[in-house]
């Protein structure tokens, strides 16, 4: 298979499933026990927390683990506002956020709270002029520092700085992000800034949400006081043990990294013009992460194509959801102003640490008969 979906879900690192490997063998004690099987794991805790902060240059005592990008989103926006007191009952998130900022908005929004959404511009780039119209009295915004779907990177430190001379805290999912680009907590001044495991070559099910040192909190789960009482629940000692050295090695090949991969990114674009030079890849104009491609094939179905492409041993991701039997253009793709025909076509191709040139070239030589197969099997009215 050629695994084309590293922003679903990148392989762990070899290294990292060792030392998870190791922690389940030898680390049994419960972080919080005072004795020394007890403060072992304790000392494997302190240990990822240096490293993921090293990662994002954030201090140790910022980091909050959680169990993910979905995890460190709710907390950060439910308990960040619940924190403010919910007065005013404001919230703005970009239109283009993932579902787990959607999501947790849908649950302030259910808590009474109004929810905006801050529209992008036609290379899905969070739209100046029309942040100025957010009303006065938000209280708590995101956007994300780069969309998992076409890679276009949001200007987070200008909004932040907005954000703040309106006396509002932001949020930065930067889930995509980390490990593919560098991120800096204190430069990008956002408040709360989340990452996630199995984004960086780390396990699933383990993430970390960076409070600023003054940024409040109300946890959403209480407990014994774990995570200096910002998150209550035994720590994953494995999971973040895993997360911590796959922060350590993302930033220590970070910068060689970003150049292969925006080397393979070049290599398989081109690769999609020669098969298709109607293609259209979208936010192509704006700054993108190095690894995403997202393109629409004209007439060949978002769903046909992806089964064409796996039929030929390789993985992407639809642009586009597909439910029972319809197709519905995907929301980033719609806020960008892409129009529903082109939309309903898209493909996420995403590379990764493990991707490597003729992996690209053999991908660009069965494209053509993948889009070939897709637009035969592609219903004429989408
Ligand atoms: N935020 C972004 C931008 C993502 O791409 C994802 C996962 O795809 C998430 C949040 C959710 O992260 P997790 O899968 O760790 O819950």
């Amino acid at each position: 298979m050629i695994y084309l979906d590293h922003n679903a879900s990148t392989p762990v690192r070899p290294e990292v499933a060792a030392a998870i490997r190791a922690c389940l063998e030898d680390v049994h004690g419960n972080a919080s026990s005072l004795h020394r099987e007890g403060q072992r794991a304790r000392s494997a805790v302190e240990t990822a927390r240096a490293q993921v902060a090293a990662l994002v240059k954030a201090r140790p005592s910022e980091v909050v683990f959680v169990s993910g990008g979905t995890e460190g989103d709710h907390l950060a926006l439910v308990g960040g506002a619940w924190a403010m007191g919910s007065d005013p009952h404001r919230v703005a998130i970009s239109a283009i956020e993932h579902h787990a900022v959607h999501g947790a908005a849908e649950v302030l929004h259910d808590h009474g709270f109004a929810v905006e959404h801050l529209p992008v511009d036609a290379n899905g780039v969070l739209d100046r002029e029309a942040l100025e119209r957010m009303p006065v009295d938000t209280s708590l915004m995101a956007v994300m520092l780069a969309n998992n779907e076409t890679g276009a990177i949001q200007p987070v430190a200008e909004v932040a700085a907005f954000a703040h001379r309106r006396g509002a805290r932001l949020l930065c999912d930067a889930v995509q992000a980390a490990g593919k680009v560098p991120v800096d907590a204190a430069a990008l001044d956002a408040d709360y800034l989340v990452i996630s495991g199995h984004k960086i070559g780390g396990p699933k099910g383990a993430g970390a949400l960076i409070v600023r040192r003054d940024a409040p909190l109300a946890p959403l789960f209480r407990g014994s006081g774990h995570e200096g009482g910002r998150r209550g629940g035994t720590e994953n000692v494995p999971g973040i043990v895993g997360l911590g050295l796959a922060a350590e090695l993302a930033a220590s090949d970070l910068e060689q990294e970003t150049a292969r991969l925006t080397a393979l990114r070049d290599r398989l674009e081109a690769a999609i013009l020669s098969a298709a030079p109607d293609a259209v890849i979208h936010a192509r104009r704006a700054p993108r992460l190095p690894n995403t491609v997202n393109a629409s094939f004209p007439g060949a179905r978002s769903d046909a194509m992806l089964m064409a492409l796996d039929a030929r041993g390789i993985a992407v991701s639809a642009g586009a959801a597909c439910a029972s039997g319809a197709v519905e253009p995907s929301p980033v793709l719609s806020a960008m102003g892409v129009p529903r025909e082109l939309a309903v076509c898209a493909i996420r191709f995403s590379v990764g640490r493990t991707t490597t040139t003729s992996e690209i070239d053999r991908v660009a030589a069965l494209l053509p008969e993948a889009l070939q197969a897709a637009r035969a099997a592609t219903p004429v009215v989408a």
